[in-house]
């Protein structure tokens, strides 16, 4: 439940989400949004927030693996557009394309079924925090490789210090974030 009825939805998501200091790893501080799928209207606040962001209804929503499909796929149900998963490499069961990307260590490679997308269908992006930017980038990469547009990325959470839009504005300058950190 809300706790104050005048609270914005940024203030709101930002009292649920939990920090978890040194996860995965020592350094990172976790952003754990598991909290959120507690509260049946703030998750609806939520989808009604992307929704009302959204200047032009895409064609299709990309989600990426894996927490990029719980408001991924219920905005694009909303929307009523299809939702397409971007996963990791291997997990997808019919013929895939796919794209490798850089990591702070070593390399990922993300991939989307090949028929996912119809060439130049207009593509928003989604997942649940947008941090360096490299996956964002990498997903905008394979929807364009599919032949698609990238309309836009909506993120729950930006961590602004990692400055992650640099790397997707020269896809889309329609970048949203519900919290700001
Ligand atoms: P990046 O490619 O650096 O923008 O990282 C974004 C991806 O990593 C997203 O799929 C996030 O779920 C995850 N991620 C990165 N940093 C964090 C963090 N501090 N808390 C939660 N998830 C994170």
């Amino acid at each position: 439940m809300f706790v104050n009825q005048k609270m914005t939805l940024e203030d709101r998501i930002k009292s649920v989400i939990r920090d978890v200091a040194d996860f995965p790893k020592p350094g990172i501080n976790f952003k754990d949004i598991t909290p959120i799928f507690y509260d049946q209207v703030l998750c609806s606040k939520i989808v009604d927030g992307f929704i009302s962001g959204i200047e032009e209804k895409p064609d299709a929503i990309v989600g990426i693996e894996s927490r990029g499909f719980l408001f991924g796929f219920l905005v694009a149900n909303k929307l009523n557009v299809p939702f397409v998963l971007v996963r990791k490499s291997g997990k997808l069961p019919y013929k895939t394309i796919g794209i490798a990307y850089d990591l702070e260590y070593g390399s990922a490679r993300i991939e989307m079924h090949s028929d996912a997308l119809q060439k130049d269908w207009k593509v928003l992006i989604h997942d649940d925090l947008l941090a360096t930017g490299g996956t964002a980038a990498a997903a905008a990469r394979l929807v364009e490789k599919a032949g698609g547009i990238v309309s836009g990325f909506n993120f729950v959470v930006g961590l602004d210090f990692l400055e992650g839009k640099s790397k997707l504005i020269n896809h889309n300058k329609n970048i949203t974030c519900l919290v700001h950190y």
